[in-house]
Parts: structure tokens; sequence; C-alpha cells
């Protein structure tokens, strides 16, 4: 059977799917036995499933559908550039007019002190670069012992060698025999697992301070930069403690050390301000973009690139040996061109700081009464509750995220999408959710939140 033209019916399509498709991040061989969910269309904030069902998609697909589902006009816009100019690289001196127009947009988007961009095709791909720019940097000003980047256990920075070794991923880690050498792991600032008796202010001090032990312990001279995302995202939606952010950023100024903020998930618009960076007054001197830029509607990722570090690169480095086939792809860069037309035309950023996202958090934070969440968190448009068995010891029901693969199944069944990552429930819906999709996201929650409690009073 290889007419995908004909309807297929959902065990055709996971029958061939399971016999030929090799899923990144999944079991195979036991999604071979369950069957794959298979997503047909997509409207507004709605999925739909091989089964006709509807579901709403409490991720945004991977924290990247920012304007929401079938935006025509960012069709329309890839149909005229891929008959204009469907590819063309940005190699060797040459360019493209989407190139340059959607350099100049991010320019103007992003906080004033960046204005450079270099183009990639994902997340990953921008995390790979800024290693190899923060490395060439401290060469090109004389300090080459100074190359090892300070990352969190528990981040998120990408699947690539580099990105994976840059996150703090233990399971990823042991595939591949990752980190790569010169990249090390601090404490993350993740009060509810690991705050213990500290109030998050005090904790929040001491994540920080890892930081500064660990530059003291490798010395000043061999640190080239630190690396995090200002809220970690697929680690758990972790929002730092108040006190952990100003801390860092005294720390980084005081050893003169770079600062990336890996801004993949926060960036454009998912905290209610443009980028994390304005919402945590932090100044990144790198700072990796992808996801919302395109909002996910072609793969296209970028790295942001602060006066200081451009300076030196740009003026004084010569040839970069560095670049993708697809660096700025000319009809991926339309379509980000347009999706920003599109955040910025229709106030999307604003709407979700003024209204939706103070709504969402409202509602969202009332899942703190039901008996089997710990904590509820959130930040403009991402949130995170805790399961536990004991609210007040903050213990959980096992070590193995039993709790939170239930509940995410009970959502997938009801017609939500919310994440698991341990037993730790995650949201990161479209921006352009309204108050009734809210309502019926957390009415959809608290049902699925209700089984699961059912489902392990039950044992
Ligand atoms: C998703 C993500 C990446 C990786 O992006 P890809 O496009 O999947 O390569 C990097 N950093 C953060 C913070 C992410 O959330």
């Amino acid at each position: 059977m290889n007419d995908m033209t004909l309807p297929l019916d959902t065990a055709q399509l996971q029958a061939l799917d399971r016999k030929h498709h090799f899923h990144p991040f999944s079991d195979n061989k036991a999604l071979g036995q369950e069957g794959a969910r298979v997503i047909t269309r997509a409207e507004g904030v709605y999925l739909e499933d091989s089964d006709g069902n509807r579901i709403l998609d409490g991720m945004a697909g991977l924290w990247c559908v920012n304007i929401g589902y079938g935006r025509k006009e960012l069709a329309d816009v890839a149909y005229r550039q891929m008959q204009e100019l469907p590819y063309y690289n940005s190699f060797f001196k040459t360019s493209h007019p989407p190139a340059i127009a959607l350099a100049e947009k991010l320019v103007e988007v992003t906080p004033a002190h960046l204005n450079h961009v270099f183009f990639t095709g994902s997340g990953s791909e921008s995390n790979d670069t800024v290693l190899r720019m923060v490395r060439r940097y401290w060469d090109l000003q004389g300090k080459p012992g100074k190359k090892t980047i300070i990352s969190r256990q528990n981040a998120y920075h990408g699947s690539t060698v580099a990105g994976a070794s840059l996150g703090g991923m233990k399971p990823m880690h042991a595939h591949g025999d990752l980190p790569i050498p010169g990249i090390v792991h601090i404490q993350q600032p993740y009060w509810f697992g690991e705050g213990g008796d500290q109030s998050p202010e005090e904790f929040g001090l001491q994540a920080a301070k890892a930081l500064e032990d660990k530059i003291l312990e490798l010395g000043e001279d061999k640190v080239a930069a630190f690396i995090a995302e200002p809220i970690q995202g697929a680690g758990g939606v972790i929002v730092p403690p108040s006190t952990y952010w100003p801390a860092v950023k005294e720390i980084l100024a005081r050893y003169d050390i770079l600062l990336i903020a890996d801004e993949v998930i926060c960036g454009f618009g998912r905290t209610g301000e443009w980028f994390g960076s304005q919402y945590y007054d932090l100044k990144p001197d790198l700072m990796p973009i992808a996801k919302g830029l395109s909002s996910g509607y072609l793969p296209i990722g970028g790295v942001m690139v602060g006066d200081r570090v451009a300076d030196v690169l740009l003026e004084k480095g010569g040839d970069f040996n560095h670049g993708y086939t697809y660096s700025g792809h000319p009809v991926a860069a339309a379509v980000a061109l347009e999706n920003i037309r599109i955040l910025q035309d229709e106030n999307i950023v604003e709407t979700v700081k003024a209204e939706t996202a103070p709504y969402l958090q409202k509602r969202w934070k009332e899942l703190a009464d039901h008996p089997l969440v710990g904590e509820a968190r959130g930040v403009g448009m991402v949130g995170a509750i805790e399961l536990v068995a004991d609210k007040a010891a903050r213990t959980r029901f096992d070590d193995q995220g039993t709790t939170g693969t239930l509940c995410r199944d009970f959502c997938f069944k009801n017609g939500l999408v919310m994440r698991a990552v341990g037993d730790t429930m995650i949201i990161s819906p479209p921006l352009v959710i309204n108050h009734a999709e809210i309502d019926e996201l957390i009415e959809k929650a608290v049902r699925c939140l209700d089984l699961t409690f059912e489902a392990v009073r039950k044992g």
C-alpha cells in the first residue's frame, strides 16, 4: 500500500507506521504493539486524529504552534516563495530577500543589544552553533583556555551531539556516551523537587551559588559561558525562584562569563513578553531561538548574537567555518516573517500578557486544591502541576513517573494533550487560546486528575 492519497483507516496507517517509521523519543517496540496515535488535521487550538476525535492541544505541538493551527496566510506565503525562489543558500557571501527581511525583523523584536542573527534549521542546530561561537570568541580574545560551558542538570538544549551534551538529561547522555568534553552541569533551580526544607528564595540563592562554586572550582579563566533556559521547559516547566536570576546575573558579571539564554521555548511570547530574557531582565550574549519563530509551520531556528560577541566574531574573526545547507532557508524565512507579522498585527503577545495568561494562571493555580496536586505553578502560557502522594511532604507515589503516565493517558482519551515529565504534568498551549478554551482545558484537566486519583487509590 503506497498510494497515500487514498484515505487509509487508522489500523492501516498504524500498520504502515509500525513497519517503517523509527520514531524519536519513543520505545518503538512498545509503540508498534500499541499503534501510534495518528493526527490528521488541526485548526486553532484543536487537533483531530484519524478516528475523528477532537483534542485540545495543551502543548501547542511541541511548544511551538504559538499562533495556532490553520493560518492560511503562512501557507500562501510559502506557496508564493516556493514559486519565486524555493531554495538558495547563504554561504560564500550570498543572500536572498527572505533571509534579509527576517534578520531585520528579528533585530527589531529582540532586545536592543542583539543586532545579528545566524540562521539554523532547528533549536539543536542553534545550540551547536553557540558552542562553536563562544569557543571561537574566547580564542579571538586571546583566552583559548576559556572553553568550558556550564549548564544545568535536567536542562534541555536539543538532541544533536552538542545539544544533548549541553542538556542535562541523563537518559539522553546514556545514549552515545555524552556529554562531550568541556561541558559540566550544576544543580537546577527546581525548588519543588530539590528545595528540601528551604524557602524557595533561599533555595534560589543556593542554586545560583552552585554556579559560583563551579566557576571557582574550574577557575574563571577556564569557563566560557553559562547556558540556561529562562524557564526550563522539557525538564518540567521549572520556574526558578525569584532570587535565582538576579544572583546568577551578578555572578556571571563578576567572573566575565558569557550568558547563553536558550529561548527556544520562552521566545516569541510564551511568557507574556516577547522573550523570556525580558521577563527576567537578562542580557544574553547569545540567544538561541526556534519553535515559535515559525510557530512550527516550517523548521527554522537561529542564534541572536549580542554586540559584544558580534563585534569580535564579525570584525576580527575572518571566516566562520560553520553553517547549514538550510541556514536562512528562503521558504522557512518567509513563513517565519509572516508568523511574526501576525504576532505583531494581532497583538498576540500583548493579549497574552494582559488578558489570557492572567486568566490561565488564575484557573491553573486552582488545580492546587486537588488532592493529587502538590503544587501548581506557571508563567504566561506555560504551567506545571506536581502529582504527589503527600502534599505537605511533597512525596511521590514512586520514582518511575507511573502516575504522570497514567494521567497523560487519561488526558488523551478525554480530548486533551497534557504532557507528563515524570509525575509533573505540563501545558504550553497555543498563545491564541481564548477564555472559553482555557475553561475547557481546566475542566478536562480536573476530570483527568479525578480519574488518575481514583486509579491510584485503587492501586
Ligand atoms: C526544543 C528545544 C530545543 C531543540 O530544538 P529542536 O528544534 O528540537 O532541535 C533546544 N532548546 C530548548 C530549550 C528546547 O525546548
